[in-house]
């Protein structure tokens, strides 16, 4: 298998340890990968950084123009790429379908947009000319749970920006991010512009992460790796944006429809089978209404049907691999043990494949490690409150701030509570997702640094220079 996209040529070296890649629902290899060593990496920096003045130097209309190209090709190869994405992560196949493609779609032709509208230069009111100019190299470095958006949203706002880079998918889903390194070379990007390398984290990851050849560290992951990273960067002082975990609250005031709340929520936390950053993974509810809104939040999980992603009755999949099936489960168990009620939540009786039937827990501590750790499951917890202070207060009391959502019918409550809550996106009764996805996504607190997606995420790979005094600059 060729797993390495460097310069523009596909690699396959010989002699190499190859890494299986797992079907989560048949445990079948399904394609394998080889972990880049130093000289690859060595190789990948080199050519980005070859590629970085004659891509930089592009008209930001014909750098917009590839990423137009690149979502028509995604859009035309859109069923292989949900199918593949599916089998390597287990997401069933409607919802590969709009996470895998059309979101990624929308983010190329949204991040293009954004790159054509940026002032690129201006004079501010002092006279100084303001100038935009690309970071530079960028090493992006992905999860396994949305893969092919995660990688877009790096690699569109790089390129748009002017900038080369190095992506590493994640080590269980690395067939996507090999397919669409495919569309890029289709598209016929320059040579080194977009560079693909695979393997472990703690091998080809660290290399990456350690070598002194980027300039930017654009980071999606767990918090642990993204603290280290974060603290390889800043000893540096190079950039380094992070997208880390989310414990992320779904406030239900007793004005709301809480049927509609319960089950929206329901929804949006087992999405993917809860492998989601933003999913509403605590349910805070008036406590004189947490016995009612368990009753429909188990009645809706009972309702999921777990099966083979491809098989269109399917609406949840397995988790993506063992290790994370089995931290699942230790989590759920750990809770019915310290006296929990916990409804669901045990390993699934399936013949292959890493399943857990989706669980609702309450009557927890809110010191539980289930209340304030991201366990990445099919795992929704039911919290009381006593009033909207209390809510806030238990919404913003764990680690970590990427997102909200808050159900209440007083247009001055949700005021309140949309200022009070310590979070980068806050989503009202139940809106659905923006499109096109240009709102700004990214956390408060530990749920990391900086913002991707649209205007916002775009800046992430810019720097600003000041000219003072003449200069026959475009807004001179
Ligand atoms: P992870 O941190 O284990 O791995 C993420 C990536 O980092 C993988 O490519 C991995 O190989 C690599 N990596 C691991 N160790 C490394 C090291 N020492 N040096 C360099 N690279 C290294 O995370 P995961 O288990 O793949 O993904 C799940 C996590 O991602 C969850 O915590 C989730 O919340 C988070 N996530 C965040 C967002 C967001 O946008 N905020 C989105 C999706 C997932």
């Amino acid at each position: 298998m060729n797993s390495l996209y460097i310069d523009g040529r596909w690699l396959s070296p010989a002699g190499r340890e190859l890494m299986p890649v797992i079907n989560p629902a048949t445990e079948e290899v399904i394609g394998s990968i080889v972990d880049a060593d130093d000289r690859d990496v060595a190789a990948a920096f080199a050519a980005a950084r070859r590629a970085l003045p004659e891509w930089s130097a592009r008209p930001v209309g014909e750098r917009a123009a590839y990423l137009d190209a690149l979502a028509g090709a995604l859009r035309d190869n859109g069923e292989r790429l949900a199918v593949l994405a599916a089998s390597e992560i287990g997401m069933p196949l409607a919802e590969s379908r709009g996470v895998q493609v059309a979101l990624p779609e929308a983010v190329l032709r949204s991040t293009a947009q954004a790159a054509r509208d940026l002032d690129w230069e201006y004079r501010d009111i002092s006279e100084s000319t303001v100038l935009r100019e690309p970071v530079g190299v960028v090493l992006g470095i992905t999860p396994w749970n949305f893969p092919v958006h995660q990688l877009v949203a790096k690699l569109a706002p790089a390129l748009a920006a002017g900038c080369t880079i190095v992506l590493k998918p994640a080590e269980l889903t690395p067939l996507n991010a090999l397919f669409l390194a495919e569309l890029c070379d289709q598209v016929g990007l320059p040579a080194g512009v977009v560079n693909l390398v695979t393997g472990r984290g703690s091998t080809t990851g660290e290399k990456l992460v350690q070598s002194r050849a980027y300039d930017l560290v654009s980071f999606t992951g767990s918090l642990a790796v993204g603290r280290h990273i974060g603290a390889v960067a800043g000893d540096r002082v190079v950039r380094a944006t992070l997208e880390l975990g989310g414990k992320s609250p779904a406030v239900v005031m007793d004005d709301a429809d809480l049927e509609a709340a319960v089950r929206t929520t329901v929804r949006n936390c087992f999405t993917n089978a809860g492998q989601k950053c933003n999913a509403p993974t605590r349910l805070i509810v008036p406590e004189t209404d947490r016995s009612r809104a368990m009753g429909i939040a188990t009645a809706a999980a009972a309702e999921y049907r777990l099966g083979d992603p491809l098989d269109p009755g399917t609406t949840m999949g397995p988790m993506a691999s063992d290790m994370q099936r089995d931290k699942v489960l230790r989590y759920v168990d750990g809770a019915r043990e310290r006296g929990a009620t916990v409804a669901g939540g045990r390993r699934a009786d399936r013949p292959t494949g890493f399943f857990v039937e989706p669980a609702v827990i309450t009557d927890v501590d809110e010191a539980d490690p289930v209340v304030q750790e991201e366990i990445f499951g099919p795992v929704l917890v039911i919290l009381g409150h006593q009033g909207e202070a209390d809510a806030i207060r238990i919404a913003n009391d764990t680690p970590y701030g990427l997102s909200a959502e808050l159900w209440s019918a007083d247009p001055a409550q949700t005021a309140r509570l949309v200022r009070g809550i310590r979070a980068g996106q806050v989503r009202v009764n139940g809106v659905r997702s923006p499109h096109p996805p240009v709102a700004p996504f990214g956390g408060y607190k530990a749920s990391g640094l900086g913002r991707e997606l649209g205007a916002f995420g775009l800046e992430e790979y810019l720097e600003v220079k000041a000219v003072l005094g003449t200069f026959e600059g475009e807004a001179g």
